[in-house]
């Protein structure tokens, strides 16, 4: 059988071409925002437990930074590649500029099987990799925060790294860390939050109440278990379920503090008594009303998309649908709301955490939360004006405020020298 593999970062760009075509954006501005700043490499040793010393390449990828500092998260995974850390690099330019944060875009990531490692491995790892990106790093010059299978204790290890490189704490040059040391009430629950403001959004547009709303979720961890919690709390049935392990299914809806348990408690959703086993392949496919694809990239693609139920798909994880899918979602009349727009919750918050750190100044997990959804329902209505009125879907109407707010801050920054 031949498998395709899909490069995110040619993903990432043929979506840029086609906004910056309808945009009508000069052969030169669209050479400039095309390339990543920079693309940092590193290949570093860690002690392991046994004695023995293992070397560790990691890369930090600084996309575009003409409207604020590079912010974007880290990701441990065996899967990560240059390749991927670019097309990342470049969604979090957009999806700064969507939600208007003064961030430019950047990503981490280090390849390494995290589930594989103890913990005193993990933190080596970590506080060695921060070392090794310090150079970038930095409150005014690159901000990583937490990704794919890392969290507040590895930016805990980040920042401490870091502050230690410096001789003084600098909290803010790290986001997602615990409160304890810095950390922003809500920070954990923000990306969740920001898909349930916009899924609900989405819902009153398409006419979808709650109660009468079947969703399907795939991913269970930050940020697809918290949503799963948020949506069930909100009325929604949620009928289906995954992780890494596979998919759960139940269209009399699963009792999602049930499923968190049971994940906790067995390392997995695998097996949970009154929901019967699918497959992450078939998983996408169920009879539902809401998709939301919250694990990783390239899920949705010219093979499955056809077969999608949903009506309405959320794009919780980055880069989850490929551009032929999404022609073929788009043709069947399925709205897509975006991962640039969808997932912003995380960063939105990533940036109060950063502004408090700065100012030293705390705010309440109310304030924090209200000015997310603020931040967050104020796009979904910018995207899905630009989008009414350039007669296309959410994800170009996305595109289109967000490359055209990066061109202007790239063309009145003019280039030096
Ligand atoms: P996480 O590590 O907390 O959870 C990932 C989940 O996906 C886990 O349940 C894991 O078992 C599952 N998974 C991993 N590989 C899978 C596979 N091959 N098939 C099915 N499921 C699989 O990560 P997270 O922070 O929840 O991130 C999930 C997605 O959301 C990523 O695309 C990430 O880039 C995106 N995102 C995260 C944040 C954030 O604040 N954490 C912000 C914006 C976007």
């Amino acid at each position: 059988m031949v498998v395709d593999i899909i490069s995110p970062y040619t993903v990432a760009v043929a979506q840029f071409d086609e906004a910056a075509e309808r945009l009508g954006l000069s052969q030169s501005m669209r050479n400039v925002l095309r390339a990543p700043k920079r693309e940092l490499i590193v290949n570093f040793p860690v002690r392991l437990d046994n004695g023995d010393v293992q070397m560790f390449t990691g890369y930090r990828v600084q996309h575009n930074i003409n409207r604020g500092p590079a912010k974007g998260g880290i990701r441990f995974s065996p899967e990560v590649s240059l390749d991927e850390v670019r097309a990342l690099a470049m969604w979090m330019t957009w999806k700064c500029a969507v939600v208007d944060i003064p961030f430019g875009g950047a990503k981490g990531g280090v390849i390494c099987d995290p589930h594989q490692m103890s913990r005193g491995e993990l933190e080596r790892m970590s506080r060695r990799y921060a070392t090794e990106i310090s150079i970038l790093m930095g409150p005014n010059s690159d901000i990583p925060a937490p990704d794919m299978n890392t969290n507040p204790q590895v930016m805990a290890w980040m920042m401490d790294t870091y502050s230690m490189h410096q001789g003084y704490s600098v909290p803010a040059a790290i986001t997602g860390k615990p409160l304890a040391i810095g950390g922003s009430e809500g920070r954990l629950d923000a990306t969740a939050r920001g898909v349930q403001v916009v899924t609900k959004a989405a819902m009153r547009h398409l006419g979808m109440s709650p109660e009468s709303s079947s969703v399907v979720i795939q991913g269970f961890g930050n940020v697809g278990g918290i949503t799963a919690r948020l949506l069930h709390e909100m009325g929604c049935k949620v009928v289906g379920l995954s992780d890494i392990s596979g998919g759960i299914y139940n269209p009399l809806g699963i009792d999602i503090p049930t499923a968190m348990r049971f994940s906790r408690e067995h390392g997995s959703l695998r097996g949970m008594p009154g929901t019967e086993p699918v497959t992450n392949r078939e998983l996408l496919e169920l009879p539902c009303d809401i998709l939301i694809p919250a694990a990783l990239e390239n899920q949705l693609t010219k093979d499955n998309a056809d077969r999608v139920q949903a009506r309405l798909v959320v794009e919780a994880a980055n880069g989850p649908t490929t551009n032929e899918a999404d022609r073929i979602l788009n043709g069947n009349g399925v709205m897509i709301v975006p991962d640039i727009l969808a997932n912003a919750g995380g960063v939105t918050v990533s940036y109060f955490e950063w502004v408090q750190d700065l100012q030293h100044f705390f705010w309440s997990e109310t304030e924090i939360n209200q000015r997310l959804e603020t931040i967050m329902s104020r796009s979904f209505n910018a995207v899905l004006e630009k989008a009414t009125n350039q007669e296309t879907n959410m994800r170009m109407g996305a595109y289109l405020l967000a490359v055209s707010r990066v061109a202007e801050a790239t063309e009145l920054r003019g280039i030096y020298p």
